[in-house]
């Protein structure tokens, strides 16, 4: 590990003015900074730590929705009875990611800001367009099991591992930032992650210093939530595919849907055109299918991740079997 400046930030504007500085970086619960600073895939001069700032509370929005501040642990969220009241997508999602014991430490933001798991990219022997721009993909012809198979660039195909970020995308959450000169910024989660196009480097549309105050949830959307993800082990995996889904249906017709997807793209992936599919539709396997056709539209997988496009396919229909059941 290289040696770096430690920094406790004492208010939110002093984190972010730090933060600004080249080399200077935010860390929350370290679950995975931590990780990629002893591999040396990120060699931060300086690391400003925001634990003691009191961003750890989920409040109550006058709207009904809920305000969950940057540094609430991920086992906290969970567990919140509101949370697991309104929005069971979310405590469901949350659950399904990472150990107790991660959980227990990883923050809000932090999770949200995680980076890729791609092979390469935490190998730094190897060529990786997104830590060393310009070098080369090696997961294109090389082990892409675990890769995207929508959204993806010639320049990379690495998937966002967060399953927290799925559900908060199924639920328009929206995220709020504050900058150094103390300007606060609010970006609706869908536009947080960027595609890797030719820079696969620049993950988020985060400026420069801006640091992830909250986020909040809308009302809960009506129907019935489910979180589901299937992976290599039933627990300590990242998502091979996973789908966060709320359905609102009565007797057999689905009045709404929303529908997004983890392990498939560099970002947490929704996709509108399978939900207009569903609107207004009759709960019957033609629909499913018919849903699943619109979300792999345009899909193209890379040898080794061939099996996600028929995964992705049943996982769709089994869980909106589940979710039209009644
Ligand atoms: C073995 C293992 C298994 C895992 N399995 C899963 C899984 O199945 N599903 C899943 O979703 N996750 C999984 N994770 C990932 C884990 O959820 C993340 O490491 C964690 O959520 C990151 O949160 P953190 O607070 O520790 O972030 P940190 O490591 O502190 O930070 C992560 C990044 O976010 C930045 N950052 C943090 N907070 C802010 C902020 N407020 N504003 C701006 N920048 C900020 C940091 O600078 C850093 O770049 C796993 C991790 C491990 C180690
Ligand atoms: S997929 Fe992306 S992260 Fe992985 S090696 Fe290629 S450029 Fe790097």
């Amino acid at each position: 590990m290289k040696a770096f400046t430690y920094q406790r930030a004492d208010s939110v504007t002093q984190a972010a003015t730090a933060a600004i500085k080249p080399g200077a970086k935010i860390i929350a619960g370290g679950t995975n900074l931590l990780d990629l600073m002893k591999l040396q895939v990120e060699t931060p001069s300086t690391l400003i730590d925001i634990n003691r700032l009191s961003l750890d509370k989920i409040e109550d929005t006058p709207d009904g929705g809920l305000r969950i501040g940057t540094l609430v642990r991920n086992s906290d969220l969970a567990a919140d009875w509101r949370v697991r009241q309104r929005y069971g997508v979310l405590s469901r999602a949350l659950l399904a990611g990472a150990s107790a014991q991660l959980r227990n430490k990883a923050t809000t933001g932090g999770n949200l800001l995680q980076r890729t798991r791609c092979y390469y990219f935490y190998d730094v022997t190897k060529p990786c367009n997104k830590r060393n721009p310009g070098s080369g993909c090696a997961a294109l012809a090389g082990f892409n099991r675990i890769h995207a198979i929508l959204g993806a660039s010639e320049h990379c195909i690495a998937t966002h591992p967060s399953d927290m970020a799925v559900a908060m995308r199924a639920l328009d959450a929206k995220v709020e930032t504050v900058n150094g000169e103390g300007h606060t910024r609010v970006i609706p989660i869908g536009a947080l992650h960027r595609l890797p196009d030719k820079t696969p480097d620049i993950e988020t549309s985060l400026k420069p210093g801006e640091i992830i105050t909250s986020v909040t949830l809308p009302p809960p959307p009506p129907g019935i939530q489910v979180y589901r993800k299937v992976r290599d082990r039933a627990s300590y995996a990242f998502a091979l595919v996973s789908v966060a889904a709320v359905v609102d249906s009565m007797h057999g017709r689905i009045r709404s849907a929303r529908l997004a997807f983890g392990g498939l793209a560099p970002k947490p992936w929704r996709s509108p055109p399978a939900e207009q599919t569903l609107v207004n539709a009759s709960a019957n396997t033609t629909t499913f299918n018919a849903a699943a056709d619109a979300v792999l539209e345009g899909a193209s997988a890379f040898g080794g991740n061939d099996f996600k496009i028929p995964l992705t396919r049943r996982t769709l229909r089994s869980v909106l079997t589940e979710l039209t059941r009644a």
